[in-house]
């Protein structure tokens, strides 16, 4: 099978033929019907030899769809012929935090060498995909596989970050999302969906701008030093309730912490390596300053019965397998409206 593979440090991914994996007992083998192709990618490829943590060569795709192609022994969850997406984040399964559906804050996954399809395992931007276990398969229906299977990761990251911040975003709070891109125009309308929050987007790209005021932001403003202002003039000086930075660039974590009103909450979803000191007075009152990481299990089954009710829509770019390595280098260049969907 074709399979858009990282194959060395410092080089640029090219695709690859491979075996077709067979699943053992308690796997799943997919054939994938879509793709999504991840900014964080981006990173994991800059990534030094030395410090490089997965194996070589490694199949990339983190954000997976696809039908049950066949079943190993002992699963009984899913079918062969059901269409579905993929949980990304495994953990251990058997943890505290893997058995309330935590499974990305699994306090054992490192330990036993459990890695995310794409991360480490085998990824989906492939012809098919071997999922370790049934659990990870949460069923679509007749979902458009293209446009559902962004929400695993662009998706269920945003609507974790909010589900934590929710105590803030009551009606008549203000919500700001810095940087509507892949996830940042689905937490938009997440926080549409899911609270009364007044929802304020930053984007230096007038693009995006445009593009969060058509999918329910109430405002959309340039991403700048100005920003802070804007937002404390919207909100009768008080500032922001819950900010969701989706760059975490050490511009955008300054403009979060000036954005934010007092008891509030900032988080640092984006890999963007900035950081933010917290300390008394460093930070308004009350402010919780947190970084989270994909989201849970049971978040995703939530996630997509949103998705069936038409609460959320995804802007994808499509395209074919052999464009991959295409499709990051129009990523580095900001050259992707929403997220971009490789269907095999
Ligand atoms: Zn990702
Ligand atoms: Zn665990």
């Amino acid at each position: 099978m074709r399979a858009v593979q990282y194959v060395q440090v410092g080089q640029a991914p090219v695709v690859n033929d491979v075996p077709v994996p067979e699943p053992g007992p308690g796997q799943v083998l997919l054939k994938v019907t879509a793709a999504g192709v991840c900014h964080s990618d981006v990173a994991v490829m800059s990534w030094p030899a030395d410090a490089f943590p997965f194996r070589l060569p490694l199949t990339l795709g983190h954000e997976a769809a696809g039908v049950v192609e066949a079943v190993g022994e002992n699963v009984s969850a899913v079918a062969v012929g059901e269409s579905v997406v993929v949980y990304g984040p495994w953990g251990c399964g058997a943890c505290r935090e893997c058995s309330r559906g935590m499974e990305n804050y699994c306090a054992r996954a490192e330990e036993l060498g459990i890695h995310p399809p794409g991360l480490g395992a085998p990824g989906a931007l492939a012809e098919y995909v071997l999922i370790d276990d049934q659990r990870h398969l949460v069923p679509i229906g007749d979902l458009d596989p293209v446009r559902t299977v962004p929400l695993t990761d662009a998706g269920l990251t945003p609507y974790h970050a909010i589900k934590r911040a929710q105590h803030n975003l009551y009606p008549g709070a203000t919500a700001v999302v810095i940087g509507v891109g892949g996830l940042g125009h689905v937490a938009v309308q997440l926080l549409r969906a899911m609270t009364g929050a007044t929802v304020v987007a930053l984007d230096v790209r007038e693009e995006s701008l445009k593009l969060a005021e058509q999918i329910g932001a109430h405002h959309a403003l340039r991403s700048d030093t100005q920003a802070p202002g804007a937002v404390r003039d919207l909100t009768g000086g008080a500032g922001a309730n819950a900010v969701f930075d989706f760059v975490g660039a050490q511009a955008t974590v300054e403009l979060a912490a000036k954005a934010a009103a007092k008891d509030s909450s900032v988080n640092i979803v984006g890999i963007g390596g900035g950081a933010l000191p917290v300390g008394f007075g460093a930070v308004p009152y009350g402010t919780a300053v947190e970084t989270t990481y994909w989201g849970g299990r049971s978040e995703l089954i939530e996630l997509i019965d949103l998705a069936r009710q038409g609460a959320v829509g995804v802007h994808v770019e499509r395209y074919g397998i052999e464009q991959g390595p295409e499709v990051y280098e129009r990523m580095e260049e900001g050259r992707i409206q929403g997220r971009a969907v490789v269907v095999p």
